[in-house]
Order: C-alpha cells, then structure tokens, then sequence
C-alpha cells in the first residue's frame, strides 16, 4: 500500500489520479489533497477519500471547507503553509505534485526536505530550478518518478539502460491545434480556439502552452534535469496520434519508443506504482483496424516559444525561471484578452533580454528572479 498526497487534486491531474487511486483501493491511500480555491469539489473528494488532511490557498474557500468538514475528523490547513505542511506530512511515501506554474516549486522543495518522493507532474518547477531541486533530490535519497507523458515514456524506456548511454531523446509534440498554420494564420486567434486541443482534455494553462508549443520546450527542460541531458541531446518531433509518447536513442543508434493510447491515467498510474507494474484496466490500443503514426519536424519560425525555450535552457541560470515566469504572466494575460496570441512569445523574448542572467542562482535569487521577471511582464502588457 503506498501512502500518497496530491498537491492540486481539484485540477485535470490531480481528478484523474485520484481515479487511478479510485479504481486500486487495495495499492493506494491518499493521506492528503490541495487546492487553491475549488472548495466544492475538495470537499466532496475529502469525503470520499477520507485524507487526514486538506489545504486551500484562498482564505475564504478555507473557511467553507473548515465548516463544512467539521465534525469529519479531517483537519483543515491554509495558505501556503498548510500546502507545505501536506507536502511534507507524515506517513506519506510519495507526493503528486499537480498545481500548476510556480505555485509547486515551494511545496516539492518541503517534501523532498521531508524525504518523500516526487510523482511529478508540476514541470514548471525543474524548469524554474532544475539544478537545485535535482540536487536537493540526491542529497536526501529520494526519487522523483516523473508524471508528464512523455518523461515517463523516456523513463520506462530507460530502465535497465544507463544515462551515459543515451544518444538523444526523441520528445513527441502533438502540435496542438494550429498545426501547420502560418504567423499570419494566427494573428486573429482567441482563447475560445487555443483551449481546444486535438488529443488531451488538461488545465487552461497547459491546453494554451500546447499551443503556443512553450508546453514542448517546458519539457524539453523538464527532461535535460530528469535525464542529466545536454541541450543538444534533445530534440523535438511533431507527431499528432499522440500515441508515441517519446523515445530515447542509445549510443549504438537503437531507438526504444513507448506507446499507448493518450490517456494521463496510464503515467499517473506507472509513476504511482514505480518499480513495479500494477495490472491496469484502462482502454488498451486496438491494433485490428489500420492507423498511422505520422511524424514531421515543428515549424520553429510559426511557434516562436519552442525556440526561446531552446535558447534559454542552453544560456541556463535563472533564464528557464524568467521564461516560465513571464510565460505565467502572458498565458494569463491571452486568457484575460488583453494580449493577442502573438503577443505571448514577445512578452517571453522580451523578459528573457531585460532581465539580468545569472548563471549560478540559488533560492533566493530564483525568488527574486521569478518576482521581477512578473513585474516587467506585466509592465510589457498593460
Ligand atoms: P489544472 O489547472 O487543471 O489544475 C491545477 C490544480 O492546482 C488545481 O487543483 C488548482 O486548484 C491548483 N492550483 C492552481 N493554482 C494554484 C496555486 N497558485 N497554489 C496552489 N494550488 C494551485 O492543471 P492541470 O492538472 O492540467 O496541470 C497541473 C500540472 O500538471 C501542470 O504543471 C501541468 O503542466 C502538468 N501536466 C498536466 C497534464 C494534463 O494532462 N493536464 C499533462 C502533463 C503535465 P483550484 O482547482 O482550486 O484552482
Ligand atoms: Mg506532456
């Protein structure tokens, strides 16, 4: 039985992990959940699931909670800190780690400081301080076991390989739903069109940085810290199925690829049960009916993001942590409309010259790096 918690169960991530825990009662246990404000749905998951915990960001949703759940036996945390104290709360073996942008960076830094493991599915925090959050892992033995599709891809076909055989990694992109158009073509595009992707049902975030294609070039820093990788050893390939979740080259030119129907339970599940394989009964691939797998290079001077992600990962320091954090700013800036779609590469490309580099940042710059970087962005839009 794994003793588990999830930061951010009320979103896409964290509702479909507790589905996995949901259907093995017998292999999970969640001991305690997050949210920000989605009070309603928190409290309905904390009486089906019976955690011994639960926090809300927000002041108010944590007063309904605390009222609603009295009398319930579990015990009602807030702010930042009672996030932190669920992350680092006894009994628990490994946390999820679901909240999206800069909001897990803290948190996954109190749990693996508490010595749990990381199930990863918050990319953005090894793209803000990848190098200090894998050290910080080493340094007190724990594992983080990653969530997103295509890191668990690479992970599963890494096992029984080692890191310094690795050629390069094959990141599969699905290209989101303006595959093939031109800059011209997506002049006029609103948040109605960018939040419809082809493949996967996820967070407003991510469905926009699927989009933009930033979601590829977050993870191709999310795999250099996972896998101890040169930028050079990553590349991207656009294959829209989303059935080949990624694939790693070895040194001796072989190539392993790992399948499956796009479905986030599978990775959830895998990372949950990691080392073992626990049976599972979600949809399996039906190989009785032709399909085809197609693939085909990103168009870098369409979806600017992918490239200055590129840029910022190979420069390092606090850069990945200034293009996350001006992202953040301009994703919600599209959504609120007051930034076209185009704008939100120029708001990224403009943090990443305004700001200062600094190539060996610890915590506190990170943290005033992350702030800063907010300020000139939000500056460049109003
Ligand atoms: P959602 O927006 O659906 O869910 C986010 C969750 O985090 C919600 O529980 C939300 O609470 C909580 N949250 C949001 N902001 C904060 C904050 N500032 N502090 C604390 N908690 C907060 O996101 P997704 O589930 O789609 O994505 C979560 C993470 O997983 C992201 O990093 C994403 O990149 C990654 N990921 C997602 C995939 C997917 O298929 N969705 C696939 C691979 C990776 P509330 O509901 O109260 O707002
Ligand atoms: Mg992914």
């Amino acid at each position: 039985m794994r003793s588990i918690s999830i930061l951010g169960s009320t979103g896409s991530i964290g509702k479909q992990t507790l589905d996995v825990v949901k259907r093995y009662p017998e292999e999970f246990k969640v001991l305690g959940l997050t949210a920000r404000r989605d009070h309603s749905n928190l409290i309905k998951q904390a009486l089906e699931f019976k955690p011994q915990k639960v926090a809300l960001l927000d002041e108010q949703s944590y007063l309904e909670a605390s009222n609603q759940l009295s009398g319930s036996g579990i015990e009602v945390l807030k702010g930042e800190q009672g996030i932190n104290e669920i992350a680092s709360m006894d009994g628990v073996d490994t946390v999820l780690t679901s909240t999206v942008g800069f909001s897990g960076f803290i948190p996954t830094i109190s749990a693996i400081e508490a010595g749990k493991n990381i199930a990863l599915a918050n990319k953005e925090t090894l793209v803000v301080g990848g190098d200090l959050i894998t050290k910080l892992a080493e340094s007190h033995g724990v594992s983080i076991i990653p969530v997103d599709s295509e890191h668990s891809a690479i992970f599963q076909c890494m096992v029984g390989e080692q890191e310094k055989d690795i050629s390069r990694i094959i990141l599969t992109a699905s290209g989101g739903p303006f595959r093939g158009y031109s800059l011209d073509d997506l002049k006029g595009i609103g948040p109605d069109q960018a939040l419809k992707h082809p493949n996967w049902d996820m967070g407003a975030k991510i469905t926009i940085d699927s989009a933009t294609l930033m979601n590829k070039g977050l993870e191709a820093i999310e795999a250099k810290w996972l896998f101890g990788l040169r930028t050079e050893q990553i590349e991207v390939v656009v294959h829209p199925q989303s059935i080949i979740h990624s694939m790693v080259e070895f040194i001796d030119g072989s190539i392993k690829a790992q399948m499956g129907i796009p479905d986030m339970r599978l990775p959830i599940h895998y990372a949950l049960s990691y080392p073992q394989r626990i049976e599972g009964d979600y949809p399996r691939m039906d190989f009785r009916e032709p399909f085809q797998l197609d693939f085909e290079p990103p168009n870098l001077k369409t979806f600017q993001n992918l490239h200055l992600a590129f840029e910022a990962m190979k420069k390092g320091g606090n850069l990945p942590c200034v293009l996350n954090a001006s992202n953040e700013i301009a994703v919600q800036g599209f959504l609120e409309r007051k930034l076209d779609f185009l704008g939100i590469p120029r708001v990224v490309e403009n943090c990443l010259t305004k700001l200062d580099h600094i190539e060996k940042p610890g915590l506190k710059e990170l943290l005033a790096t992350d702030q800063e970087t907010r300020e000139v962005a939000k500056d460049l839009i109003n």
